[in-house]
């Protein structure tokens, strides 16, 4: 009791000296392609940050040094803000729902008064450290590869990879009726540029992950402008002003200046902490050819993180560097715990090769298994005689509940990564169902987050050195 004043008074004290911009701030980039879980995951770790009683893996929290926790306004105007209490109210009110997902970068700050922890800790006033989360599409980042390619090398590679895709046949077939060459017709390039977006919303919806441009999926405040109306053409032998090929590489130069080129100066290039959400259950579960394109867009995203990629970006005045990038496999509630070894594996071999060409300048890395809002409990079943772990969830196609098993995942995770590597249509030895699951009906006690796994965990890597 006695403590607590003395600590409020010091607390205020230092407020007075101390001007409010001097606090440091760490930026926590949170990326993912689409439906991986951005917005669970912000959610639910700023409500557990909030109230912090299922955040023991967090030790400044355990050793309760977190004194307070509160949301403020936060120090970018022109950014939308996370609209966290809309969906905090989805996930926990009386009829739990899953809330709106990423369309856009948004942002949210969360400060944290904290008791200095070390032997000298009780000689110093309580600071306050802000936490800056900045929610971005993945998408987005695989845009990055865009800068240092122009017009006519994004048309040919893009053509190459839509040539066996049969969510690709009817763009490519209005694409054989097209004339690059031939004078510019606005309503035929929009025509055009809606069939290619067309494929690309087929194409993600197929489990395909490497769906750019990232704002013909996610266009913001984009919607409809002519920096989004453009397609990838066959190059003509000579292409003269005016002409289709011509408007349309001015459109796609007008992409990367106007709109790649702003996000990562005002957005990306002030992260220092990074987790990257993946939904490779999912992935898993849509086959083998989803899985080998998921780790393909997963190389493309982090290229981002690589210093000197695009030398554009390492010149930029106050870019900072990613510290630590989390790399965590989401929805692991899922799977029975005793698999969740092997899906970090899995998660940690498809980051492998990124990781080692990237080698991210010396950041600590890192990979994990997590559910930010678990809603499932596990259960053993009998099957056919034998005990068979699941987890049990209420469904969201009828509200149903149901106990389900995902499948045993390998030991080794290069059985996945070796059959999705060849291509092969199915798993062979596997079969790995998904469900999904509506978020629980909460009853949730005072100074407890919404339930989750390894949150707490994730947050100790990613902030807690800074705590
Ligand atoms: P975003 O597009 O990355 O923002 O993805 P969301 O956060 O909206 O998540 C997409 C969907 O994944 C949700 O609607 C849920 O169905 C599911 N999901 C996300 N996180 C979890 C989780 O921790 N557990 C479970 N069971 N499902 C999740």
């Amino acid at each position: 009791m006695v403590f607590t004043e003395i600590s409020d008074r010091i607390e205020s004290a230092v407020e007075t000296v101390a001007a409010p911009f001097s606090d440091p701030v760490i930026r926590l980039g949170v990326t993912g392609l689409s439906r991986a879980g951005k917005t669970v995951f912000i959610t639910s770790l700023v409500a557990n940050l909030l109230d912090r009683g299922r955040m023991p893996g967090l030790r400044a929290a355990s050793e309760g040094r977190i004194l307070a926790a509160f949301l403020q306004p936060q120090p970018d105007d022109t950014v939308p803000r996370f609209d966290f209490e809309t969906h905090l109210a989805a996930l926990t009110g009386p009829e739990p729902h899953w809330p709106e997902s990423t369309r856009a970068v948004s942002e949210l700050r969360l400060s944290l008064r904290l008791r200095p922890g070390g032997l000298l800790g009780g000689w110093r006033g309580p600071r306050t450290v802000h936490l800056d989360i900045v929610d971005y599409p993945g998408e987005w980042l695989l845009d990055l590869g865009l800068l240092d390619k122009d017009y006519a090398a994004w048309s040919s590679e893009t053509l190459a990879r839509l040539a066996d895709r049969p969510e690709a046949a009817p763009f490519l077939a209005a694409l054989a009726a097209a004339e690059s060459a031939a004078a510019l017709d606005e309503p035929a390039a929009k025509a055009l540029a809606a069939s290619f977006t067309a494929y690309l919303e087929r194409a993600r919806d197929a489990g395909y992950s490497d769906c750019s441009p990232g704002r013909f999926l996610l266009p913001g405040e984009l919607a409809g402008s002519p920096v989004l109306t453009f397609a990838p053409l066959p190059r003509p032998a000579a292409a003269p002003r005016g002409s289709l090929w011509r408007e349309m590489a001015r459109r796609y130069d007008a992409y990367r200046s106007k709109v790649v080129r702003p996000f990562f100066r005002d957005h990306f290039a002030r992260i220092d902490r990074q987790i990257v959400l993946v939904d490779v259950l999912g992935a898993i579960h849509a086959g083998p050819r989803a899985v080998e394109d998921m780790r393909r867009a997963m190389a493309g995203i982090l290229e981002a993180f690589r210093p000197g990629r695009v030398g554009w970006l390492a010149g930029l005045v106050g870019i900072r560097r990613v510290e630590r990038i989390l790399f965590a496999a989401t929805k692991a509630d899922h799977l029975h715990h005793s698999q969740h070894k092997r899906l970090t594996a899995i998660m940690a071999a498809l980051m492998r090769e990124a990781r080692d060409r990237a080698d991210f300048a010396g950041a600590d890395t890192a990979a994990m298994s997590i559910a930010a809002l678990r809603a499932t409990v596990e259960e053993r079943v009998s099957h056919g005689g034998q005990p068979l772990d699941c987890v049990r969830g209420r469904l969201l196609d009828g509200g149903r509940e149901a106990a389900f098993h995902a499948g045993d995942l390998p030991e080794n995770p290069a059985a996945i990564l070796a059959a999705a590597r060849q291509g092969a249509e199915n798993w062979l030895d596997a079969d790995y169902g998904a469900m999904i699951f509506a978020p629980p009906r909460l009853a949730l006690r005072p100074g407890e987050g919404p339930p989750h796994i390894r949150l707490d965990r994730a947050a100790e890597f990613l902030i807690g050195d800074r705590l």
